[in-house]
């Protein structure tokens, strides 16, 4: 590999890897690797230098571009890839890129990378998600370290997880986004506890309540300047709505949203196979349905590859990630359904064994956690109209007052 690698000479470097060493996806049974597997994988795929492909040389990558990053995703489609991974690698890892000292940097980017290490995400709280900014976990100096205590919420992944990015608050007599910090905090550990959330679509739990008490962090956990928090919690989120939208960082690594790795069962070649299973394919009414479904994967997918080539040239800046999330969002319901109703008895019997279990039953009942994860629809649709389209922002009495009185202001609980 040179540094000047087109994409085209890196295509055909990826494909013979991927063929020589990933497993064929099969769409009947879409497999998803459990996470000592999946790190497995990954250490395969970074000691051969296909990891982090957009991040320098100098924190384990390949030192490529995001253009090399689509090819990849292109080979991959189709290929079981370390979707677990997908959270700490296209969404935590880069985030500690934009924002970490050079010491974190070096420490845990190349572990991220390699799968060594896991990370997740602890932004929501048992008050609520969307508000990220109200965050009520409390972070104090003491000396050399920070003492974190508070609870968050539906954290993906806690349980297996080595480190989570928490986001504290730091001032609480600055404005709510000014007196916020992102730290690097250590989950397995006994001042952390861990508690499993059941989901609606049954399964081994995969998001978990966590409570911190008197947890001790020295002090290079903090992720970038002290109180500026809010800059790095949005890079997160920046990160994740483009890699679960498919575009960006978090391409091909099976974020399972037809971004390419893995077989999700959600595709439409799925409705075709499950329609004909169910006998209905010849129905005039099943055919319009899956059509719909065709028209609008094909609109998402061109809409994907404007922004995507806008966001890689610098032509779109900003938060498209967000409008592509929201119409992922819209047509997962929406083939969720569509689903259901071709699916026929498959549609309307569903078991316990979670998302991946395969049926139509599962399948309508899971694309409602992307309609909510990273940011609900309602607020994909507030970052539309005001930071794309230039529409007044929403009216907010607590923006420019110290948090402190906000925190005053609530009711009471009765
Ligand atoms: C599968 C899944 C995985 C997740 N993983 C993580 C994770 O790893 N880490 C993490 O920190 N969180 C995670 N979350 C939590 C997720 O980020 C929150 O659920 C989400 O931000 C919404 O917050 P909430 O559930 O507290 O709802 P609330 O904020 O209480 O909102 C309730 C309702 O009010 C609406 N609403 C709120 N404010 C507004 C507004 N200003 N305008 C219009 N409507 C509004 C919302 O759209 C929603 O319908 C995950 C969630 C899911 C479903």
């Amino acid at each position: 590999m040179t540094d000047s690698e087109t994409p085209e000479e890196f295509r055909v470097r990826a494909r013979a890897f991927i063929q020589a060493n990933l497993e064929r996806a099969d769409p009947e049974d879409p497999k998803r690797l459990e996470q000592p597997e999946a790190k497995v994988l990954q250490a395969t795929i970074f000691d051969a230098g296909f990891a982090g492909i957009a991040v320098p040389k100098e924190y384990g990558g390949a030192g490529l571009t995001l253009e090399h990053q689509k090819v990849w995703a292109e080979e991959v489609n189709g290929y079981v890839v370390p979707a677990t991974l997908f959270v700490s690698i296209g969404m935590l890892g880069i985030t500690l890129l934009d924002h970490g000292s050079e010491t974190l940097k070096a420490r845990h980017i190349p572990r991220i990378l390699r799968g060594d290490e896991v990370w997740m995400q602890l932004l929501s709280e048992p008050s609520g998600g969307s508000d990220m900014a109200a965050a009520m976990t409390r972070a104090t100096r003491d000396g050399d370290t920070w003492v974190i205590n508070g609870a968050k919420m539906w954290s993906t992944g806690a349980a297996t997880a080595d480190y989570g990015m928490c986001l504290a608050r730091t001032d609480w007599d600055a404005p709510k986004h000014k007196g916020l910090s992102m730290f690097a905090v250590p989950l397995q550990q006994p001042d952390v506890t861990i508690e499993p959330i059941v989901s609606i679509e049954g399964g081994p739990a995969h998001f978990f309540q966590e409570y911190f008490d008197d947890v001790s962090l020295p002090a290079d956990h903090l992720i970038g300047e002290e109180n500026e928090g809010w800059s790095v919690a949005h890079s997160l989120l920046f990160h994740e709505r483009n890699a679960t939208a498919g575009v960006g960082h978090g391409l091909g690594l099976g974020g399972g949203h037809g971004d390419g790795g893995g077989a999700d069962g959600h595709g439409v070649e799925d409705l075709v196979r499950s329609a004909a299973k169910a006998g209905t394919l010849g129905d005039a009414a099943t055919r319009q349905l899956i059509a719909e479904a065709y028209v609008a994967q094909q609109a998402r997918d061109h809409t994907n590859d404007r922004v995507g080539v806008g966001m890689r040239t610098g032509q779109f800046k900003g938060d498209w990630g967000s409008l592509l999330k929201l119409g992922l969002a819209l047509d997962t319901l929406r083939r969720g359904e569509i689903g259901l109703i071709v699916g026929g008895v498959d549609g309307v019997i569903w078991n316990d064994d979670g998302p991946d279990a395969g049926g139509a039953g599962n399948r309508w009942l899971g694309a409602r956690s992307i309609s909510i994860a990273g940011g609900t629809n309602e607020m994909q649709r507030n970052i539309v109209s005001e930071r794309l389209l230039g529409m007044p922002r929403e009216p907010a009495t607590d923006r420019d007052i110290p948090f402190r009185e906000v925190v005053a202001r609530r009711p009471k609980p009765e």
